[in-house]
């Protein structure tokens, strides 16, 4: 019942023809994709141009990052309007490496999510722990505070136009992927206390990506566990012949 979805984080990856070649590409290679929903999170500078290189597939646009307010002196930021009007469709929020290398907070992340959900956008709200939190067995705790904090204030009509993305932050990257067994266990558990926090029923509703060294090799597996419902793809984001491998395995 809920629909697999797969998106491509980019990070600081690609130039401008780079980004319209990989773009344009997974726009002819995904043209008949319709039981997966697709998207590409480019960096901000070539969201344009990607917009225009995937119109009319059924590849969706991203943005990794945005800011709150809705436009004036924050030099820098870009605000949700800005996204939208370049195309984007889906802003990823909280990004591990936003988290642990600009250094945002849960209470920043939240602005994000509420601020994007108002604008139209679709936030992709991520969330994680770290190695050290993992072995002192505190995955749990890190997550679901990540992910309440996260969500507060987002109401029940509202909570269905997010994504949660599970990335545990020693996977991202590392060529470590979490095995699928770790991955279902904090989903259940995600999607467990969205049943505490809303209802059953957008419990059974909520997408849940895992992301961490997600690769063609072990889509098929991760995606069978019954609480993954997509996936957030670094690495294997940037080349047309894996990313879309990837979303033809589902
Ligand atoms: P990775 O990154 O697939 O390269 O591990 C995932 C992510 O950070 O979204």
């Amino acid at each position: 019942m809920r629909k697999p979805f797969i998106a491509g984080n980019w990070k600081m990856n690609k130039d401008s023809a780079g980004s319209v070649e990989l773009a344009a590409g997974l726009a002819k290679e995904l043209k008949d994709v319709d039981s997966v929903d697709v998207a590409v999170c480019p960096p901000f500078v070539y969201l344009q141009a990607v917009s225009n290189a995937v119109s009319g597939s059924p590849v969706k646009v991203g943005a990794q990052n945005m800011y709150f307010e809705a436009n004036g002196a924050f030099t820098g930021e870009i605000s949700t309007d800005m996204l939208k009007d370049v195309g984007c469709t889906y802003v990823i929020c909280g990004h591990s490496e936003r988290r642990h290398v600009i250094g945002e907070t849960d209470e920043l992340v939240n602005k994000k999510v509420k601020a994007a959900i108002e604008s139209g956008l679709l936030p992709i709200l991520a969330v994680g722990e770290l190695l050290e939190e993992r072995e002192a067995d505190k995955t749990n705790d890190v997550v679901k505070t990540q992910v309440t904090k996260g969500l507060e204030g987002v109401s029940a009509d509202d909570i269905l136009k997010v994504t949660i993305a599970y990335e545990p932050v020693w996977a991202i990257g590392t060529g470590k992927t979490a095995t699928p067994d770790q991955a279902q266990d904090v989903h259940a558990m995600i999607r467990g206390l969205i049943a505490e926090l809303y209802s059953q029923d957008v419990a059974d509703k909520i997408r849940i990506q895992y992301g961490g060294s997600a690769k063609p090799a072990n889509t098929a597996e991760l995606m069978a566990q019954p609480d993954v419902d997509g996936l957030l793809v670094g690495g294997a984001s940037l080349k047309v012949e894996d990313f879309s491998k990837m979303i033809k395995t589902v």
